[in-house]
């Protein structure tokens, strides 16, 4: 199987968008490079960032452009990166960090497509406020799907909590947040010609289905 790939995946939160990046970074043997994972990893760990992240995060604002992009930035530098690719879940999120993104990948690494998972807002509501994720790995399970042994993660074992910023007040915030800034995102990318958008309100399996078809497609084109 061809493996090597580099995406960015968009969608408001609540579409899939962890679940999807987590399944197709193993499909392609690539980093699953997740803004939020690193941001929350870094207030856990009481780093200089994680101190500065930590209440815009549980207010659901965003961080400074500049920032997150310094933090993307090293990350995307690492060799497994520069080798086989990545898949970008978070980054970028408004125009800003997709023109510094432009920067970062320098034309030498250039995206092979952006996929947009799309879902209505109304279902996206009932999917935060019920999800439930694993601190340690970010591994998601819902009340509706636990895991297997109380609230600790199938796959890692640990804790699996309600994230701070799923409450309904920090998910409004979040919601006009990606209206205000994100979406915009959408525009950019099909102005370039990378958007592919695929219809995340279908269940996982035909939505990772649907989007390796619409990946496979561009690598094809581009190689
Ligand atoms: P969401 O479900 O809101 O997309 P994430 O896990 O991707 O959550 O991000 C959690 C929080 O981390 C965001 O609400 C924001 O405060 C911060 N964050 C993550 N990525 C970015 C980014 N690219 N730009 C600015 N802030 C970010």
């Amino acid at each position: 199987m061809p493996t090597g790939v580099r995406l960015v995946v968009l969608g408001r939160q609540g579409a899939g968008k962890g679940t999807q990046c987590v399944r197709l970074s193993h499909r392609y043997a690539v980093p699953h490079i997740s803004t939020g994972d690193m941001l929350r990893a870094a207030v856990r760990a009481r780093t200089e960032l994680g101190l500065e992240a930590e209440s815009l995060m549980t207010t659901g604002e965003l961080l400074p452009d500049d920032l997150i992009s310094r933090m993307v930035a090293e990350r995307l530098a690492e060799r497994d990166a520069t080798t086989r690719g990545f898949i970008l879940d978070g980054y970028p999120r408004t125009v800003s960090q997709a023109e510094m993104l432009d920067t970062i990948l320098d034309g030498e690494l250039p995206l092979h497509c952006v996929v947009n998972l799309e879902v209505p807002t109304s279902l996206v509501l009932e999917r935060l406020v019920s999800r439930r994720t694993c601190v340690d790995c970010g591994a998601i399970y819902s009340i509706h799907e636990p895991p297997i042994q109380g609230w600790n993660c199938d796959t890692c074992g640990g804790e699996v909590v309600q994230r701070p910023d799923d409450t309904t007040e920090a998910i409004t915030t979040r919601l006009q947040a990606y209206e205000r800034e994100t979406l915009p995102l959408i525009q950019f990318y099909e102005a370039r010609a990378l958007l592919e958008t695929i219809d995340g309100d279908q269940p996982a399996d035909d939505v990772l289905a649907e989007t390796v078809i619409a990946v496979e497609h561009r690598k094809k084109e581009m190689s």
